[in-house]
């Protein structure tokens, strides 16, 4: 397993066992447990919990919120299972979720093309190929992102990120991510506000390149 050190919030764990997480987010932190042996002992903890907390709980008014929210859930597509296993780069949910095909690579321009594997009113989630050396398209940033390396690696202000680790964004990150040297970086991406990639902007990224 490689050497992670970005990890998945334990918040955003629990979320993810009660199966209240946008379904994009949950494909990343799917695999993201794929590789971290950390969050899977958190992921057992809280599912133990939460097991216990639901045999104890006779008597508990089920409010109609709740039930809608339950019955909301149903329709929802099932939550991914992490997979310890993965397949050349990609993590059980990713290769669950392209159904076994390679990715089909769409070009954004200067080199970096994504691959959008799931899209809903909550989210969405996609596979980014960033060349080495290359910054991440600007795009717009208005709820929460997260990012998790599956081959290369990146770094921005806030630190370097190889494979395994999970980048979280919000409206207060600014950040300018850049694939580091060696191989492609290539990442599994959920944002819960639609990405919009803006036209590329010379002018914006001249100096990212002298760096
Ligand atoms: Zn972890």
């Amino acid at each position: 397993m490689p050497a992670i050190t970005h990890h998945i919030p334990d918040e955003m764990i629990v979320a993810y066992v009660s199966g209240s997480l946008p379904h994009a987010f949950s494909m990343v932190v799917a695999s993201h447990l794929s590789y971290c042996r950390d969050c899977q002992a958190s992921l057992g903890a809280h599912r133990a919990a939460g097991g216990a907390l639901l045999e104890t709980g006779e008597g508990v008014a089920v409010d109609a919120g709740l039930k809608s929210k339950v019955l909301a859930a149903l329709d929802a597509p099932a939550v991914p299972e992490p997979v310890y296993e993965a397949k050349g780069i990609y993590p059980g949910p990713v290769i669950h979720s392209l159904k076994g095909r390679p990715p089909r690579w769409k070009t954004l321009g200067m080199g970096v093309k994504q691959d959008i594997l799931f899209e809903d009113s909550e989210g969405s989630a996609r596979l980014l190929f960033i060349p080495a050396g290359q910054a991440v398209p600007d795009h717009s940033h208005n709820g929460l992102e997260l990012t998790l390396v599956l081959q290369g690696s990146f770094s921005d202000e806030t630190g370097q990120f190889g494979v395994g680790d999970v980048e979280i964004g919000d409206e207060n990150l600014e950040h300018t991510p850049v694939a580091d040297a060696g191989d492609p970086c290539i990442c599994l991406a959920a944002t819960d506000a639609p990405l919009r990639f803006r036209a590329f902007m010379p002018r914006l990224l001249q100096p990212l390149f002298r760096i």
